[in-house]
């Protein structure tokens, strides 16, 4: 089986912290720039072409297989990987292989607020690395994080497990030896936030309205300790995720 590396994402410490300072879990694509108004569309047919050219088939037949695996296994290169031994990393290249960058929409003033918020900050997505890199260096945030684990480290076991993983979720904790109950996923899609309360994490609910199954929900689930908009509701209802 041809899969991702098995190497766990670099941490530097971009600061001093305080012991018990919080550690912000963030995801990327519609927590921390809106992708559903220009880049899923790129992303949508690129990785539909992506198929079609890593297993010879024709347009139609991909977005078939995309749409299976993607509901079985809630990621398609898991389902490309393990049917057709495709190599994820080709096929995350493909898929992403365009420039984000001009492309990226957030709310005004993201990089000034996000300065506000005190903590360590991880990124934690189910996106490929260089994709995450681009976006965060053109929202002007790239500099707080610490860490980025992306999809491109999400293996365990020789299998690739990204979000809702709960086996990632103890990974993650243990690369960063935080106790759970001092880290926060901060994140829009729903199943990602229960799985992370059910680890022990602390849960913000990014809401958007181009997230699947978002409309679904416009009241705040048990597992969400927190729900906001914006960046400006997270940095002003953070006191209330206190242990
Ligand atoms: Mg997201």
């Amino acid at each position: 089986m041809r899969s991702l590396h098995t190497r766990l994402p670099a941490h530097r410490a971009r600061r001093a912290y305080a012991q018990d300072a919080p550690v912000w879990l963030f995801d990327l694509d519609n927590t921390l720039h809106d992708s559903s108004r220009s880049i899923f569309k790129v992303i949508d047919s690129k990785m539909t072409h992506a198929v079609a050219q890593c297993l010879g088939v024709e347009v139609d037949r991909a977005n078939e297989l995309r749409a299976t695996y993607w509901k079985r296994y809630g990621a398609t290169v898991i389902g490309l990987v393990k049917h057709h031994g495709v190599d994820a990393d080709e096929f995350l290249r493909l898929s992403h292989d365009f420039d984000a960058r001009p492309l990226v929409h957030s709310e005004r003033g993201l990089a000034r607020k996000f300065a506000q918020l005190p903590g360590r900050k991880v990124l934690l997505t189910n996106a490929p690395h260089d994709y995450a890199r681009q976006v965060l260096h053109a929202l002007n945030i790239l500099p707080w994080f610490d860490m980025i684990w992306s999809i491109d480290h999400m293996q365990l076991q020789g299998r690739i497990r990204p979000k809702p993983s709960r086996a990632l979720m103890r990974q993650v904790l243990a690369r960063l030896g935080t106790p759970a109950s001092q880290v926060i996923l901060v994140e829009d899609t729903l199943k990602n936030l229960k799985s992370a309360r059910q680890t022990g994490l602390r849960t913000v609910h990014v809401f958007h309205p181009g997230t699947p199954f978002s409309a679904l929900h416009s009241g705040r689930d048990s597992y969400v300790n927190l729900r906001v908009n914006t960046l400006t509701q997270l940095l002003t209802g953070r006191r209330t995720l206190r242990r």
